[in-house]
């Protein structure tokens, strides 16, 4: 099932540590941890990023993003205060309340606290963005048919969604010649669970989707949309645009 709730703030490190650099401009450490993979932590300043500090890909979809747009887990707020300075209309939602204040602070004009996936939010949109490996927020391949759904009833006419994701294959490269090494019977390669830490907040574990073109491409085109390569970048990343078909 796809997850439909909102963040309580105990419950909220990344909210926590975007709350904090907003305030003091440092950070201690956003440590991430998953059951598959080594701890790891996410640089803080990073989610303050300024249209020049963000990676190709994201300009990109900002540059193409027109009429009405959504910002999908708009975080700190960097992409929707982009496209507001660039006068384009922007809301962004964000299931962190933690984040969400900040974003009013930080003074963006129409924000919500709200889930993408909850369906009392009916509003309808020309441009969806999902940015920083956006495809996350899906979860699991299994939430595809819902995704797409949902997708359906919130897009206008030739209205589409601009979605980064990555393919993690190379994570399973074998480094001598190359060769994958994929359990083709087990889950999906880009099914992660991710926890996260702030402090002494910690977050419940979650599930957050990469998906590679291909896989993405045979969903889309089931559920009645077209899926384009916009641009690749330098490592297994890209830019998807989905409209319907
Ligand atoms: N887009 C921002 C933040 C990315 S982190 C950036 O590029 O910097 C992902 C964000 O998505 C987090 O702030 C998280 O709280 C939010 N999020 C996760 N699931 C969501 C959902 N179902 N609906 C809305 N926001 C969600």
């Amino acid at each position: 099932m796809i997850n439909t709730a909102l963040l309580p703030a105990d419950k909220d490190p990344m909210g926590a540590a975007i709350a904090d650099y907003f305030k003091r401009h440092k950070a201690d450490r956003l440590r991430v941890f998953s059951s598959q993979f080594d701890e790891d932590e996410i640089p803080v300043e990073e989610l303050f990023r300024t249209e020049k500090q963000m990676p190709l890909l994201e300009r990109t979809a900002l540059q193409m993003a027109t009429g009405r747009i959504l910002d999908v887990g708009a975080g700190s707020g960097c992409h929707s205060l982009t496209l507001q300075e660039a006068g384009k209309e922007v809301h962004a939602i964000d299931i962190s309340p933690l984040s969400v204040e900040v974003m009013k602070q930080r003074g963006v004009r129409s924000v919500s606290q709200t889930n993408l996936f909850n369906e009392q939010f009916a509003d309808e949109y020309d441009t969806i963005l999902m940015l920083m490996n956006g495809s996350g927020i899906i979860g699991k391949l299994n939430n595809m048919p819902d995704f797409f759904q949902r997708m359906k009833r919130m897009l206008r006419p030739k209205g589409c969604i601009l979605m980064d994701s990555s393919d993690l294959r190379y994570l399973f490269e074998e480094e001598e010649d190359g060769s994958i090494v994929i359990d083709l019977a087990g889950d999906y390669y880009g099914e992660i669970d991710f926890q996260m830490q702030y402090k002494d907040i910690k977050g419940d574990t979650f599930d957050w989707l990469y998906v590679d073109f291909q896989t993405l491409n045979l969903y889309a085109s089931e559920y009645g949309f077209k899926a384009e390569l916009v641009k690749e970048g330098k490592h297994y990343d890209y830019l998807v645009k989905l409209s319907l078909a």
